[in-house]
């Protein structure tokens, strides 16, 4: 079967969405969200014939859901991206006229992935225009607000199941299998407030925060000895401190938030243990050590099975058009793939190659663009028939 990737169509539908705003409203304030960037997703949906639906979230945030019907009793596949973006401040270059440029797409977002967005079309438009008809559903699914918290994903997989899933965050066309999850914590440490003249009056909770802060350095040291053959080690890091009133008092209060980053095999309770232990030791060498912590938003780790159907398929189809063996790679952030594949559905990560995603100058490659969509009609013809 012929499947031919339109080159300059992908690289003018990429264009036109670099030109839409979607910058994430909750990371920066004058961020309009991701509807503008929807409704002209689901227009072109709707030209290519799919069934489509704009799914509402709240006053900025919605998906939009382009589905290929399949003919009955073939395996359904569900590629995801998400429209919106980070901040467009502090850009070395302009965020919104995309310049292509040197084989590359300059741009907010180019990478960081309405490139992405634009091979996942492209690729569903080469099998419509080779005639091929597929046995299983193709379920294109562009998500809002992966860069915070995820509520697009979040809403999606409440609603729609299929056999595997590519998520097309960039992976430089390898393919990405495992990343790590994360926890946020917040400890309140409690003191006494004192004149600062008063040391038997007063009890300083930031240098008790301090002690807390000698333990989160320990346990980093600790946590090297853990280790994933693809990610290495989980970690942790202090992130925000608060606390103290004037310099002549002693503080009653300090606040002290750090992230623990996990790799597969530790769960919520591990790391909830882990904080539990940390202030139990100091109480108990000093009574008058009072906190508590609690850990108030937690990410599942993300791995799969490099045995899944999804993953030979798309290896498959990766040698066929690039002549080389795939990397299986780790990704250093979280990702969307990890609510997808804990929705029970197996899940890879697949997308260009590019350079500057959240940085100064962000662009694609246009001819990883023109493989990436390649190599998805390959793997949707090879999976859904
Ligand atoms: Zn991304």
């Amino acid at each position: 079967m012929k499947l031919h990737i339109e080159r300059d169509e992908l690289i003018a539908l990429v264009q036109d969405l670099i030109r839409i705003d979607s910058v994430n409203p909750y990371l920066d304030a004058d961020g309009p969200g991701e509807r503008e960037m929807a409704v002209y997703l689901q227009a072109k949906l709707v030209e290519m014939g799919l069934e489509v639906r704009l799914v509402p979230i709240n006053e900025t945030a919605c998906n939009v859901i382009g589905m290929l019907r399949g003919t009955g009793g073939g395996k359904s596949l569900l590629l995801n991206g998400h429209m919106d973006t980070v901040s467009a401040k502090r850009m070395d270059i302009p965020p919104f006229e995309p310049v292509h440029e040197d084989g590359k797409i300059f741009g907010r977002g180019s990478q960081d992935m309405k490139g992405s967005l634009g091979a996942m079309i492209a690729a569903v438009e080469a099998i419509q225009k080779a005639g091929v008809r597929l046995a299983g559903d193709v379920i294109l699914t562009f998500v809002a607000d992966e860069e915070y918290k995820s509520i697009g994903t979040e809403e999606l997989v409440k609603e729609y199941r299929a056999d595997a899933a590519i998520v097309c965050e960039p992976s430089d066309l390898d393919i990405g299998v495992v990343h790590k999850g994360f926890a946020w914590i917040s400890c309140e440490v409690r003191g006494k407030s004192a004149h600062g003249s008063r040391p038997k009056e007063g009890v300083d909770a930031i240098v008790h925060a301090g002690r807390v802060l000698q333990e989160i350095d320990k346990l980093s040291k600790q946590l090297m000895n853990k280790h994933h053959p693809i990610l290495g080690s989980p970690s942790v890091h202090a992130s925000l401190i608060n606390g103290g009133t004037e310099l002549s008092t002693y503080p009653d209060y300090c606040r002290l938030d750090w992230e623990r980053r996990t790799i597969p095999g530790e769960s919520k309770q591990d790391v909830e243990k882990e904080v539990a232990a940390i202030l139990q030791k100091l109480h108990d060498e000093d009574e008058s050590f009072r906190a508590s912590a609690e850990l108030f938003f937690w990410r599942d780790p993300y791995e799969v099975s490099i045995e899944e159907p999804i993953f030979l398929t798309l290896e498959v189809a990766c040698r066929n058009r690039l002549g080389r063996v795939p990397r299986i790679s780790g990704f250093s952030g979280w990702t969307d793939a990890a609510l997808i594949q804990e929705a029970g559905i197996p899940t890879v990560l697949f997308g260009p190659t590019g350079a500057g995603l959240h940085g100064a100058i962000e662009y694609v490659e246009t001819e990883s663009l023109v493989d990436m969509a390649a190599i998805l009609a390959e793997t949707i013809c090879e999976f859904c028939r």
